[in-house]
């Protein structure tokens, strides 16, 4: 993440997520911080948190629980003299795996001779807006193009996220000589005998995601623009033939989207150019070999794109904010003060928060204190149901409790969790509410029946085993 520069505030909800910041500067979102968005769309705290361009590993070292959190220096040392290999001796590495990997229709083939082009961006990083300029320039001139392989190195790709902008850097993005964008990922993990870390692949296949998301947003404007530059021109060969302006067939404005979003569907145009299966170039085993797998990202599209729609509708989440939240960071406000605001936004604590939050030792120690059955995983959590503490399970496993009262009692705090999900019950009927209340119930019924049978298997286990332990006087188990 980046700090920006704060100018004029535009809107109401700028400037009052302005004022939950506090003095602080925003923190920009970048690649990675939207795809640990994706990761955990049901956590309100990181939402209203990103949102508000709050620094969450300064909040985290004043809530007492600092994250060591980003890459190590060597892996990313490692990184860069990988990625470097790849795109030395004029990306001869990359053209052979892209030929290989992704199977492009007849004429092109593994083995085609279309000549490769690698256009000169602009790299100065003082220059953002240029940068993004030279981009849209290249994709626009390769996509003039067919049966050329174009190779874009670093570009920089905008993204509109909750009213703000933001700056997103792929490795690679190659244009085809077919036509079809596809973003290259390029990471320092190995890939082991065909195989890698599904952790590490899903952190990089969301964080293309993200790049393929900017470069689709990228190709409808180029797209949009391409058309209002042809009404533009036969609105003027109109006009000359019939010397009026013609009332209704210009209706959308510059830069205007005509797709709607969706990414199992296909865009027409352009926009549907950026392939929504990237290319994951890693080294091959132990060594520093180049080897590559496609990846399809439509999945963590459409994840990210609902985070992002959910972080422009985040006037929901700050409407359940205490009156004067704020997550100011000034040193003359009180630590505790800064613990009860984080308190009163809702986290959804998982294990796996640890590789993408700064927050998440924080989380980790509110969700321990609390007994929570999240420290145990999404899977252990998903199978209990409406039991929420690890006390309330081991009651029931031992057929001391009853669900029904911690049920019901969850049911007033608010959120339940029925087969379907999370519910919210606050603004229900009375009817929704009942409803919602008998089918936790069967859901936290079926949890304590499930762990009082596992306790009796257990029972049983143990108790068959119990003659194999018994030892004999001389100390030797007995025979
Ligand atoms: S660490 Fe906390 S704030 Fe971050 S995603 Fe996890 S639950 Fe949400």
């Amino acid at each position: 993440m980046n700090h920006v520069e704060t100018g004029a505030l535009r809107t109401p909800l700028e400037q009052r997520l302005a004022a939950l910041r506090g003095s602080a500067p925003q923190r920009s979102l970048d690649a990675r911080a939207l795809a640990a968005l994706a990761a955990n769309p049901g956590c309100r705290r990181r939402a209203v948190l990103d949102a508000a361009g709050v620094d969450k590993a300064a909040l985290a070292g004043r809530l007492g629980h600092p994250a060591p959190f980003g890459q190590s220096p060597f892996a990313i040392a490692r990184g860069l003299s990988f990625e470097k290999r790849i795109t030395s001796d004029g990306f001869a590495d990359l053209l052979e795996l892209l030929r290989h990997h992704l199977a492009l229709p007849a004429p092109y083939g593994s083995d085609d001779a279309c000549p490769v082009e690698t256009p000169q961006l602009v790299t100065d990083p003082k220059r953002p807006a240029e940068r993004v300029a030279s981009t849209r320039a290249a994709l626009a001139r390769a996509s003039r193009t067919p049966g050329v392989w174009t190779l874009l190195h670093h570009p920089l790709l905008r993204l509109a996220v909750a009213g703000s902008t933001v700056l997103l850097e792929p490795d690679v993005i190659a244009v085809r000589p077919d036509g079809r964008w596809t973003v290259v990922e390029i990471k320092s993990f190995p890939i082991l005998d065909g195989g890698a870390d599904p952790a590490k692949v899903g952190a990089a296949a969301r964080q293309a995601a993200v790049y393929v998301l900017a470069l689709r947003a990228t190709a409808a404007e180029l797209d949009a623009e391409a058309a209002d530059k042809q009404a533009a021109d036969k609105k003027v060969v109109s006009q000359e033939t019939a010397g009026k302006p013609e009332d209704d067939t210009f209706r959308d404005g510059p830069g205007a989207l005509r797709e709607p979003f969706d990414p199992y569907l296909e865009p027409e145009g352009l926009a549907g150019a950026p392939s929504g299966t990237v290319l994951l170039v890693c080294p091959k085993d132990f060594s520093n070999r180049p080897t590559a797998a496609t990846v399809d990202v439509r999945k963590p599209m459409a994840v990210t794109r609902r985070q992002l729609d959910r972080l422009t509708r985040i006037e929901e989440l700050l409407d359940a904010l205490p009156p004067g939240s704020s997550f100011d960071l000034a040193p003359d406000r009180a630590d505790s003060e800064l613990g009860s605001t984080v308190a009163a936004v809702g986290a959804a604590y998982s294990p796996d928060c640890l590789a993408s939050c700064e927050l998440a030792f924080h989380c980790r120690a509110e969700a321990r204190c609390a007994g929570a059955v999240e420290t145990l995983g999404r899977g252990v959590r998903g199978e209990l149901g409406s039991l929420r503490t690890v006390d309330e399970a081991l009651a029931a496993a031992q057929g001391t409790a009853s669900a029904a009262p911690a049920h019901s009692a969850v049911t007033e705090q608010g959120p339940v969790v029925t087969k379907q999900g999370p519910v919210v019950t606050e603004q229900g009927s009375a009817v929704t509410k009942q409803a919602v209340a008998e089918e936790a119930v069967a859901v936290a019924d079926e949890a304590v029946a499930r762990l009082a049978h596992a306790a009796a298997l257990r029972a049983e286990a143990l108790a068959c085993a119990v003659p194999n332990r018994v030892h004999s006087p001389d100390g030797g188990p007995e025979a």
